[in-house]
């Protein structure tokens, strides 16, 4: 696999050759890659068949009353429903559940929440955090005289063991006798019946397994195709692929403090409509530090949006991003297309659930549309989310209309696809300066505002009222957003931004 990207993409080939799982890695970002085949061309064959499809003769090898198809996330969720709910479950995963390739920032104070779920202790949770930060801050390239340097504490600002948590999970999910976990296993498709599913899932030598459910749990992530299907191959309205690498060998990092967000040049036009780059670097575990590239764009956008391409730049602009010293070296690659969905309205538009069946997770796409933290938002709502299901499974409430109540969607979070809209760099409607420009006058009005504003707007816990005080503030001091909200987002989606602010209004949510 390595020879085929070795002249197209030639410092993936060499610094993906340099790692003892390479081959490995470069499958995985080639896997989800697949992605982009399924929008421009063909989404997959629909994964949910009537039950009278269901091949005659087949043996059922077991009957659960969950089945999680997917192991990441899934995993955290699959935990409080079997040690604290008492569930029958079995998780399935495509991999090796419970080992991601992703690391996690978060607060202290979001991953509290776990505690609530009874899943970990507070002595518990703090093993799982491998470094913690003084401060953190936000930045956009721009004229010196001009720049802001935003800091803010108390977000992001606990770097957590991605798979030592899931290991956590993985083992609380094992220690139940009646449960099971299936690694190296397929989804492939269910068949519905009136009373309960059969999966039919492909076992790590190909085989075909047959098992019963009451309900099906799809926390498959961006390639879900229960979520293609439901939403018509359209599961996602904007994307953010994201890439980077877990290193060490750093000259002048400091390892106290993480840089939420830097750009360090204007939009990159070398490819369609173009790209703003947006940079992370996040102090890890010992000497090693995380630093990721990533920009948010449409999903239906002209640009190259491949986890290939983004690798490649990723590291020929690494150096100019952070100073490299002779004992610079990789130790894994962390990569994904961070999915997001723009709610045209006053509520969820998006299928998340459909009989027996409910999305979770980054299949759902409820996170963030801003700051893509899925992990904070399925452990913010973890607590809510479980005791919900476990009340539907307790009364029958399987059907469409129960399950889709059971969702992470936040009327605040949805909101922000609105200024994530501002954040997808388009070369006909923007200078090459746009983004940043924008992004440094909003640090502005942020750094003249106490604190809880910042910390409210990158932990996506945003009161409205302190919103439209943040959006008026820009509009004073930079009036050319106005022009950029018409050619940006045009009549039909000023009306949408309205129309979120009127449900988030409604909802009340975000009032503290
Ligand atoms: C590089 C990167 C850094 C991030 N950093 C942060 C962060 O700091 N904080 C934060 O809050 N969020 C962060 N996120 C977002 C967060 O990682 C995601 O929201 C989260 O991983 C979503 O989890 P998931 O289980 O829904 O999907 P995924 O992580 O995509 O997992 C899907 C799982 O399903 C399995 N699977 C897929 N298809 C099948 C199939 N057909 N059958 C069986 N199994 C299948 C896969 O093997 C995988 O284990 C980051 C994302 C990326 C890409």
């Amino acid at each position: 696999m390595l020879e085929s990207v070795r002249d197209t993409h030639p410092l993936v080939y060499k610094h993906f050759s340099s790692l003892p799982e390479g081959e490995e890695h470069l499958g995985r970002v080639i896997e989800l890659d697949r992605y982009w085949e399924h929008i421009r061309n063909e989404p997959p064959a629909d994964a949910i068949l009537p039950g009278q499809s269901l091949p005659p003769g087949v043996t059922i090898s077991g009957e659960y009353e969950i089945v999680y198809a997917g192991g990441t996330l899934g995993l955290l969720h699959a935990a409080v429903m079997a040690e604290r709910y008492g569930h029958k479950i079995l998780v399935i995963d495509r991999h090796v559940s419970g080992e991601s390739t992703r690391d996690w920032n978060i607060s202290r104070g979001e991953l509290d929440t776990l505690q609530e779920t009874r899943l970990f202790t507070a002595e518990e949770i703090e093993l799982f955090i491998v470094r913690k930060y003084r401060t953190g801050w936000v930045e956009f390239f721009c004229d010196e005289q001009k720049q802001k340097r935003l800091y803010m504490d108390n977000v992001l600002d606990c770097a957590v063991d991605a798979d030592k948590l899931l290991g956590a999970a993985k083992d609380i999910v094992l220690a139940e006798e009646r449960c099971s976990v299936l690694d190296r296993t397929t989804f492939l498709r269910c068949y519905r019946f009136a009373d309960h599913l059969v999966l039919e899932a492909a076992g790590p030598d190909g085989e075909l397994l047959y098992v019963k459910t009451q309900l099906l749990l799809d926390v498959m992530g961006i390639l879900s195709p229960i979520a293609m299907q439901l939403n018509r191959g359209r599961s996602q309205t904007h994307v953010c692929p994201t890439v980077g690498t877990v290193s060490s060998g750093f000259d002048g990092v400091d390892y106290e403090v993480g840089e939420i967000l830097a750009s360090t040049e204007d939009a990159d036009t070398s490819t369609g409509s173009g790209r703003q780059f947006i940079w992370e670097g996040f102090p890890a575990s010992g000497n090693e530090y995380i630093t990721y590239l990533f920009f948010y764009d449409a999903v239906d956008s002209d640009n190259d949006k491949s986890l290939l391409g983004l690798f490649e730049a990723y590291f020929k602009k690494l150096p100019d991003y952070k100073k490299l010293s002779d004992d610079f070296r990789i130790h894994r690659p962390v990569f994904g297309i961070i999915p997001a969905y723009s709610h045209g309205g006053y509520k969820r538009e998006r299928e998340i659930a459909d009989d027996r069946i409910l999305l979770l997770g980054d299949a759902a796409s409820l996170g963030s549309p801003l700051t893509f933290c899925g992990f904070g938002s399925m452990v913010r709502n973890l607590p809510r989310l479980t005791a919900a299901l476990d009340h539907a499974l307790g009364t029958d409430s399987l059907c469409r209309t129960d399950l889709e109540k059971i969702s992470a969607y936040e009327p605040n979070v949805a909101s922000m696809s609105n200024l994530m809209k501002y954040m997808c760099y388009d070369a006909r409607t923007d200078t090459p300066g746009f983004v940043n420009e924008l992004m440094n006058e909003v640090m502005i009005v942020l750094d003249e505002l106490p604190p809880r504003y910042r910390q409210s707007m990158f932990r996506d816990e945003m009161r409205l009222d302190d919103f439209v005080n943040v959006l008026l503030k820009v509009a004073w001091r930079y009036p050319k957003v106005l022009q950029a909200t018409y050619d940006k987002l045009g009549i039909d989606g000023s009306m949408s931004f309205l129309k979120n602010l009127a449900g988030w209004a409604l909802s009340g949510a975000g009032k503290k």
